[in-house]
């Protein structure tokens, strides 16, 4: 595969060669501006928590109600031991509240009576939590624990299908496609600057292609 980019020739000829080309340029233009919620502030629970919270609402909505929460039940200990309704009137704003309430203070059940109070580390583990899948877990293993994770929400999976680096669409099998054709000390990182990107230029509805700054690299699958 070969293409033109302002004069010089961008060129690559397998798969794994496009993906490492990818994720150097990504790299560069979003640096260390990336990243779910406010995780660098956050421990392991807190982030669990929080990114549990995240779902179907933004990240701000959730930070807004985060410091309240964890005021009240610091540790997972103190969570499981909350009263539904006074979690629901807390989170409320992040909307599927019940549900939400159920699963947090179910995860903070397991955490204590599991895993002593911890957070655990494996992905299998992490998805035994209630409310917690590939996603909330690639994410605390990735930003918390420094380990593989790609992280396939809706943003990375439509971005790098048009770029042209999977044909899959079952998340997993993203996962795995990708996970096969990146070195795992990238997998992370990869996952934050694509969705960065997603947000950024690659949206669902109008993608910016005429200026998007990684055109040269994507075969526009789709678009
Ligand atoms: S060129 Fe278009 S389709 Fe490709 S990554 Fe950029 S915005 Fe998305």
């Amino acid at each position: 595969m070969r293409r033109k980019s302002r004069g010089e020739i961008v060129s690559f000829s397998t798969r794994e060669e496009h993906v490492l080309q990818v994720h150097r340029l990504l790299d560069s233009l979003y640096g260390d501006n990336i990243g779910f919620l406010e995780a660098h502030t956050l421990g392991a629970y807190q982030l669990l928590i929080a990114v549990i919270l995240s779902a179907q609402t933004t990240d701000r909505q959730v930070n807004v109600i985060t410091p309240a929460l964890f005021e009240k039940y610091p540790t997972p200990a103190d969570l499981a031991k909350a009263k539904q309704v006074e979690v629901e009137h807390i989170i409320r704003s992040t909307g599927f509240y019940h549900a939400k309430a159920r699963n947090i203070i179910g995860a903070g059940k397991v955490l204590a009576e599991s895993f002593n109070n911890t957070v655990p580390q494996t992905m299998k583990e992490l998805i035994s939590l209630p409310g917690v899948g590939r996603k909330t877990a690639g994410v605390i293993l990735g930003s918390i624990f420094g380990k593989p994770a790609i992280i396939v929400d809706t943003h990375f999976k439509r971005v790098v299908k048009r770029i042209g680096l999977t044909r899959q669409t079952d998340p997993v099998k993203v996962e795995n496609d990708i996970a096969a054709i990146l070195a795992a000390e990238y997998h992370y990182r990869f996952s934050m600057t694509v969705n960065t990107h997603g947000r950024e230029y690659c949206n669902a509805r109008r993608p910016a292609c005429d200026r998007c700054p990684i055109a040269e690299l994507c075969l526009k699958v789709g678009v």
